[in-house]
This record gives structure tokens, sequence and C-alpha cells, in this order.
């Protein structure tokens, strides 16, 4: 029995410090909310600084050891 689930997220960017996030798609790009990076203090868009869609896949093999991989759904 195959045994997954499957996470959708983007990887955004902070453009003032560079400072990386990741959340779940579609909450980046259904809301387009602002966050505040919790390093810098900047407000930006969450949408315009995406840096990558990440599908993730997340499954357990045969001997039941967890494993993550995830398909690169490029920028939008
Ligand atoms: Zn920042």
């Amino acid at each position: 029995m195959s045994e997954e689930a499957y996470l959708d997220v983007s990887l955004i960017r902070c453009p003032r410090c560079g400072k990386l996030y990741v959340d779940a798609s579609w909450y980046i790009l259904d809301m387009e909310s602002d966050i505040e990076c919790g390093v810098c203090g900047s407000e930006f868009n969450t949408r315009k600084n995406i840096v990558r869609r990440l599908m993730l896949k997340i499954s357990f093999d045969y001997e039941n050891n967890l494993r993550i991989s995830y398909k690169d759904l490029g920028k939008d």
C-alpha cells in the first residue's frame, strides 16, 4: 500500500533583507496578503515576492521510513 500526502507551498523572500519564508500556496496566491518580516520589520506582499512554488510529497516507504520529495512548479 502506498501512503502519501501532498502539500502545495510557496517560497517567498523579503525584498529588503532577503529572508526566506515558506507558506501554503493557497494562503499566498488566494489571500495575496502582506506580511511583516520577522528579521528586518519590512512589510511586503507575499504574492509579489514568490521565489518558487513547490508541491511537497510526504510518504512512507515499505520500511516505514518517512520520505519527503518535491516537484518544482515554477514561479506562479
Ligand atoms: Zn526582511
